[in-house]
């Protein structure tokens, strides 16, 4: 159903070319993310200046936040070269040393989904063993230098000594809405779409925090613009169409929905366990927590307490649920 994936965070799989177009290619151009595109730049400036690849680098955070498009900017940075792979793609040690040999000096190697890459890599794929039972050998393969970059939206499922690999570690944040905003000109000028700012304020503020949505959702209300044979996006024709989206002020998916609609019902607003909750909601626990739970009390509907999760007034208000009163 159209209205529970437009605000999925995750790409849809027509979605990737037109994302490349897209795409910032250099730092400057990468919007938001402030601190960690200063400290990328004075890494990026040092490691070149020492004519040395960068260290290996971890970008983590939830879906369509723009970790790809890092990974790619870091290279064109670097003036190096990208070698693109996955983790679940990645199976085998061999898989894993196969890709290393054959790296370009300097090169980055770009890994998606870096926690399904297995044991490969902390257990040192570098050491092969060759052959079994007593004659089997080791052997150690000289490697060319090279900068991992590994992204993850699940860093808890990263094992410490595949952590410990990495030199610079970057969590990813939702955006704020006014840097949603300047993503939205900007997709829409290289689109050729024409937009006014309360039509791009709108469609940033739906956005969820995340620049992937934001181009989606460009790209849909363009296509009823276009249909009314409207000149421009504006204010109210954003607002109307994505109300027909039946995306809501606050982006909300339909997973973050069942998440607050579970509490506030079935718990009767918390706090509960996110144990209970993820059975309930019949979502992996580590999923709510660290894709889900950050929105939600980024926009003030969800609370942790020590106790467990509850919903807040706010939470209620946008549900049009009564709350429980005397509590709030
Ligand atoms: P992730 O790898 O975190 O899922 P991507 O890097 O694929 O996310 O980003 C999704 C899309 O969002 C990209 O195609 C890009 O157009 C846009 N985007 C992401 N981050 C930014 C940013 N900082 N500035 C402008 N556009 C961005």
């Amino acid at each position: 159903m159209a209205d529970q994936r437009i605000v999925d965070g995750a790409a849809e799989s027509d979605e990737q070319a037109l994302e490349r177009t897209l795409r910032p290619r250099r730092l400057a151009e990468y919007v938001g993310q402030q601190r960690i595109k200063d400290n990328l730049a004075v890494f990026i400036e040092a490691a070149r200046g020492r004519a040395e690849p960068l260290d290996h680098t971890l970008l983590y955070g939830p879906p369509g936040l723009g970790k790809t498009t890092l990974a790619h900017v870091i290279a064109r940075e670097m003036d190096a070269p990208i070698r693109v792979t996955s983790g679940p793609s990645i199976e085998k040690a061999g898989d894993l040393a196969a890709i290393l040999t054959s790296l370009q000096d300097g090169e980055v190697l770009f890994v998606d989904e870096i926690h399904r890459l297995g044991r490969a890599l902390e257990d040192g794929a570098l050491d092969l063993v060759i052959g079994n039972g007593p004659g089997a050998r080791t052997v150690r393969l000289d490697l060319p230098r090279f900068t991992l970059v590994g992204a993850t939206t699940r860093f808890g499922l990263l094992s410490p000594p595949l952590r410990d690999r990495f030199g610079i570690v970057h969590r990813l944040d939702y955006y704020a809405e006014s840097d949603l905003l300047r993503i939205a000109r900007r997709s829409a000028s290289i689109l050729g779409v024409a937009v006014d700012e309360g039509g791009a304020q709108e469609i940033a503020r739906r956005s969820r925090g995340t620049p992937r949505i934001t181009n989606r959702l460009l790209r849909r209300v363009r296509d009823f613009m276009q249909v009314e044979g409207a000149e421009r996006i504006t204010a109210e024709g954003s607002a109307a169409a994505l109300e027909r989206l039946e995306v809501d002020r606050f982006g909300l998916d339909e997973l973050d929905r069942k998440i607050l609609l579970t509490i506030a019902d079935k718990f009767d607003g918390g706090p509960v366990g996110l144990a209970t909750l993820s059975a309930a909601v019949g979502e992996d626990s580590g999923t709510i927590e660290e894709i889900y739970e950050p929105y939600l009390m980024q926009v003030g509907f969800l609370d942790r307490t020590p106790r467990g999760r509850r919903v807040t007034r706010l939470a209620y208000e946008h549900l049009e649920r009564p709350g429980r009163g005397i509590l709030f």
